[in-house]
Parts: structure tokens; C-alpha cells; sequence
């Protein structure tokens, strides 16, 4: 028995043999695997080299018809490679006699080959070793993406332990199986995070080198609430932690009876709780758990799960099932926010994500500004769909002023095509922003006069405030929605809202965890916007405090140096309000 400690990001406990996944660009562990399995390991190898030979071919027959036989020859060169009996050989022998995993063994010897070549006494030689990773990196995608189709039609269930998972790759997974998640990367806010959130799959992020402890099939336990993986568990351990997940569901069950309560706190005053989704489908849990609405609709997630880009009528399809599931409750659409580790195939395929800096850098609302057709086509879409209920649109990542305007002349752009073709839309559609960058924080009064209302979202705001990729577990400790800067621009945010008459809203993951509830109402926020499966037990502490108390909590919060100071205090006054809330927990923004 082994367990390991990373980041909790879902919570609830999972219980189900192991199906671990590579990536083919990152180093390969050494797994072995029982002899039994050799048979199965020797059919993979055959399927990637075959595949790989094919796709080399078809490579070599495209180039040699477009730019001419030379070139092509490189490719002959790969095709070459694949038909060595002795490299071929070699892969075999080294599954069969060192019981070791196709992947592992296509990695080692490779790995042991370009090393040749790059003692080579010919230059012509050494510069081949760039051939040699092509090929390797070739068979590898074969093997992994084979292991990752498979994830959409298992048979049984699986917890998945993963390098990483791009929200594509999780937003696609078969969720009736899958019923945890183990990566060796991501942070508290990464999207494969939040995703497995709203999911309710628990997950556990950041293990470094969850990879390399477990064999596929091996028994695993996930507590997505404490952060602890423990791999081929003891008998005792089994039955705490099914005990565990059983008093997970009877604390998820006594909540039930609060999803029908408003969500005003005890002397009156009403907060507006909504909820975060990706997919259409996630309304139904969303209003069970008492959402009033949806407050951010993250529409990048159709094109994420979709292999070519959304046509305009299946966009329009999509946001119409969203309005029809919300029978009248507010759906607020984020324009696309494409771009940083929210990466679609086709940006990919066309060479637009290669950025240095991608968080910094085309993503969002400037990757849309830059790409108009496919802004013009969403915003189409989403205005059609609004005649069936009431809509409001919201642009993300807005860091300059003249980013919405020109944003906002689109939409009009957009709106006055529609009227000369005749095509109808729901009038009066309400237009906000974002506030995730720092530069709007400090500036939302002049924001305030161009919108209708604000979203702050800290999962952005956070990283861009302390200079902390969200995705980054060798940074984790150093993201925390309770620095004082980050509570600062909140603040100022919300008072410029509240002079202006501009509505207010946080959609950040800030919003989902308890212990931010009391500080965020006690700022001035009025109205939340949370992951499903967290409305029951925010409603809980809105409806146990008092608005005097949160302003008292607030203003003390202000006061301290450091986050861990803020973080502490905050937990210990959720406490005080609701005994044992924190129980067995370490999630924390
Ligand atoms: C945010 O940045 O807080 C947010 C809600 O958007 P996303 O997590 O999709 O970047
Ligand atoms: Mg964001």
C-alpha cells in the first residue's frame, strides 16, 4: 500500500482499478506488467507501427506530389526506421524479457538509439537524432491516443491517472465509468479541474509522479477531499474509505432539503445564487441544487468536445437547449474564451497556438477580435437563440477599454445584419464583461459606464494578480484567492459597481468554496455564480450568518499582511458560523 498527497480539486472518494495514461511528450515511466499481459503488449506495439508506417506513407506520397521526390525522401528514411527487424526486434525482446509496457519499451530503445546517433562520428548521422524523436514521439501518440479513444467506451470502471488531461480530453470522458482522476499536473483553477468539479467526478491534481507509482488495473482510492491517492490499499483502508464515501452521500443527502430554501442570509437580505456549466446538459443538476439562473456559460466547451468547429446552426441548437432547460431562468454566455490551455484542435492544427506565453497571449476575447468570422458566427447564434428566453452576453478577458467597444460595434455589426435579413432576436440582451485582469479591477469605474453588469473571475484574476499560472503545481502554494491584493481588487470592484448601479457577480471557483463565502458577501457581492455540486453548502453558511457579521469578517480580512494569515482567519470564522464544515477537507482557493 502507497499513497501519495496532491491537490484536491473534486471531492468525494473513488474506489476502481487504475487506467493510467501516458503523454507522448513527456518522459515514459517504467511500468511493468504481469507475463499474462505480454501477448496484449506485442498486439499494441504491432497496431502503432503499422499505423505509423501508414501515416509515414501517406506523408511521404503528399510531399513528394506537392514540393517534389527529394523531400520526400526524408520520410523514406522514418519508413526505414519502422522496417528494421533488428530496431523492431529489439522493442519485442525488451517487452518480453523485461516484462515492461509497449510504450516503455518503444521509449527505451529509442531513447538508447538517438543516443548512438549522437555520438556519431558522421555529422550527417548526428543531425538524423531529430528523425529518430519524430519517430519515436509518431509510435508513442499511436499507443496513447489509442489508451485515450478507449477511454470513451470502457466496459468497467476506472479511476484515470494521467501525466495531465486537457479539458477536451476530460470533457470528453465516458462519465459513467470514470469515477476519479490522478494527474502528476494542474492546480487548483486548471480547467481539467474545475471540469472534474462540475462533473462531480472526484480529482486530485498536482501528484508529480502519480504516473510512475501505479500499473494499470492496480487498485487505487482517490479522497478528492483530503488530497490523498493510495494505490493497491490494505483491507482496513478499503473499508474506511468505502465508509468514507458513504458518509459523503448521506452528507450530500441532508442537504437536500435546502435546495428549495431561498438563499437569503438570517436577517433578510437576498443573495442571488447562479451556477457555472460548460454543457447544456449540466442545467437539470444546477437548478435541482437551487441555481436562480446561469451566470457564466463556458461555450468554448462545444468547441473543445467537438472534432471541427461548430457550424453556426449547431451553435444556435446548443444555446437553444440551454434556454429550453432554464425554462425562463437568466443563461449568461460567455463569448468563446479560446486559447491558453482551453485548446481547440483546429487553432492547433493551423500553427495559431504557438505562443510563448499562453496565458498572455491570443486567447479569449483577443483571439475572437482577431478572428471575427468565428466571433460573428457565435454571437449570430447566441442572438437567434435569445428570442426563446432571456439572455445576456458576457465578453472575457477584457484588459483594455477599447477591447469592448470594439467587441460591443461587432455585436452591434452582427445585430444589424440579422435585422436586413430579416432574422429576429431577443431585444435589450444585457452586456458585460469579465473582470479577470487586473488592469479592469482598477479600473471598473470607467467599465461601469459602458456595461450592464461584471463578472469577477478569480481563477484569472488570481494568476494574473500574483504572477501564478493556475495550472502550475510546482507554484500551487503561491495561488490563493486570499492574498490581500487579490481581496483588494474584489473590493474596489464591487464599490464601483455599487456607485454606479452596475450589477456585480463572482464566477471564480472563489465562489464555490466555503470559506469565501462569508468575506464575499461581507465585500458587497450580492449575487454568486458556483459549480453545481457546491449550491447546497454555500446556501447553508448565505443562510446562517448575518450581513453584520460578513461586513465585520470583511473588514477584518482586510487587515492582514499575508494569505496564509487571511486564509486562516476566514476558515476559523466559517467554522465558528458552522461547526464541522471543514471536516476532513483541505480544498481551498
Ligand atoms: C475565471 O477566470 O475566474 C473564470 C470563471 O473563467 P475560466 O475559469 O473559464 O477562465
Ligand atoms: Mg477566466
Amino acid at each position: 500500500m502507497l499513497t501519495k498527497k496532491g491537490i484536491p480539486v473534486s471531492p468525494g472518494v473513488a474506489i476502481a482499478p487504475a487506467m493510467v495514461l501516458d503523454g507522448e511528450d513527456q518522459p515514459i515511466p517504467r511500468r511493468t506488467v504481469a507475463p499474462s499481459q505480454i501477448p496484449a503488449e506485442l498486439t499494441r506495439l504491432e497496431g502503432a507501427l503499422s499505423a505509423s508506417t501508414a501515416e509515414i506513407q501517406e506523408l511521404k506520397d503528399k510531399t513528394a506530389a506537392t514540393v517534389g521526390q527529394e523531400l520526400a525522401a526524408i520520410f523514406g528514411f522514418h519508413i526505414g526506421m519502422l522496417a528494421d527487424e533488428s530496431l523492431v526486434g529489439e522493442i519485442r525482446s525488451a517487452i518480453q524479457n523485461q516484462l515492461i509496457t509497449a510504450e516503455f519499451a518503444v521509449y527505451s530503445v529509442l531513447k538508447g538509439l538517438g543516443k548512438k546517433f549522437l555520438q556519431a562520428d558522421s555529422r550527417y548521422m548526428r543531425e538524423r537524432v531529430s528523425d529518430v524523436w519524430d519517430l519515436e514521439r509518431r509510435i508513442l501518440r499511436h499507443l496513447i491516443g489509442k489508451a485515450r479513444d478507449e477511454l470513451s467506451h470502457l466496459k468497467h470502471n476506472a479511476v484515470v491517472i494521467a501525466h495531465d488531461l486537457t479539458p477536451s480530453q476530460t470533457a470528453s470522458l465516458d462519465k459513467s465509468k470514470i469515477k476519479g482522476i490522478a494527474t502528476d499536473a494542474g492546480g487548483l483553477t486548471s480547467h481539467t479541474a474545475i471540469l472534474a468539479h462540475a462533473l462531480g467526478i472526484p480529482a486530485i491534481v498536482g501528484l508529480e509522479d502519480i504516473t510512475s507509482q501505479v500499473n494499470t488495473g492496480a487498485m487505487v482510492i482517490i479522497d478528492g477531499q483530503r488530497g490523498v491517492v493510495t494505490i493497491d490499499p490494505d483491507a482496513e483502508q478499503l473499508m474506511q474509505s468505502r465508509q468514507e464515501a458513504d458518509r459523503m452521500v448521506a452528507f450530500e443527502d441532508s442537504l437536500t432539503e435546502i435546495r428549495d430554501l431561498p438563499a437569503v442570509t438570517k436577517d433578510g437580505t437576498k443573495i442571488n445564487l447562479q451556477a457555472n456549466i460548460e454543457f447544456p446538459n449540466e442545467i437539470d443538476q444546477a437548478i435541482r441544487n437551487g441555481a436562480k439562473g446561469i451566470g457564466l456559460y463556458r461555450t468554448e466547451f462545444l468547441f473543445l468536445a467537438s472534432k471541427a468547429e461548430p457550424t453556426e446552426q449547431q451553435q444556435y441548437e446548443t444555446y437553444l437547449e440551454a434556454i429550453r432547460n432554464l425554462d425562463g431562468k437568466p443563461l449568461t454566455v460567455r463569448t468563446l474564451d479560446l486559447g491558453a490551455d482551453k485548446v481547440f484542435k483546429l487553432q492547433s492544427e493551423a500553427g495559431e497556438t504557438i505562443e510563448r506565453n499562453p496565458f498572455l497571449g491570443c486567447r479569449s476575447i483577443r483571439l475572437c477580435l482577431q478572428n471575427l468570422p468565428l466571433f460573428k458566427t457565435q454571437l449570430r447564434a447566441v442572438l437567434r437563440a435569445s428570442t426563446e428566453g432571456p439572455v445576456r452576453i458576457m465578453f472575457p478577458l477584457i484588459s483594455n477599454i477599447m477591447e469592448l467597444r470594439q467587441a460591443r460595434m461587432i455585436l452591434s455589426d452582427v445585430k444589424e445584419d440579422l435585422e436586413d435579413q430579416g432574422v429576429a432576436f431577443g431585444e435589450d440582451i444585457p452586456v458585460g464583461i469579465m473582470v479577470e485582469v487586473p488592469s479592469v479591477a482598477l479600473q471598473a469605474k470607467t467599465f461601469c459606464r459602458e456595461v450592464d453588469f461584471m463578472s469577477i473571475g478569480t481563477n484569472d484574476l488570481i494568476q494574473y494578480t500574483v504572477a501564478v499560472d493556475r495550472g502550475n503545481e510546482r507554484i500551487a502554494s503561491l495561488y490563493s484567492g486570499a492574498h490581500p491584493a487579490v481581496i483588494t481588487l474584489i473590493r474596489e470592484v464591487t464599490r464601483a459597481g455599487d456607485k454606479a448601479g452596475v450589477e456585480v457577480s463572482l464566477c471564480g471557483e472563489m465562489a464555490s468554496a466555503p470559506e469565501y463565502t462569508m468575506l464575499l458577501i461581507g465585500l458587497g457581492l450580492r449575487s454568486l455564480s458556483i459549480t453545481p455540486p457546491a449550491l447546497p453548502e454555500v446556501k447553508q453558511i448565505i443562510r446562517t450568518v448575518s450581513i453584520d457579521q460578513c461586513r465585520r469578517v470583511a473588514r477584518k480580512a482586510v487587515t492582514f499582511d499575508s494569505d496564509r494569515e487571511v486564509a486562516n482567519y476566514l476558515r476559523d470564522q466559517v467554522s465558528k458560523a458552522i461547526p464541522g464544515v471543514f471536516d476532513g477537507r483541505s480544498i481551498g482557493y
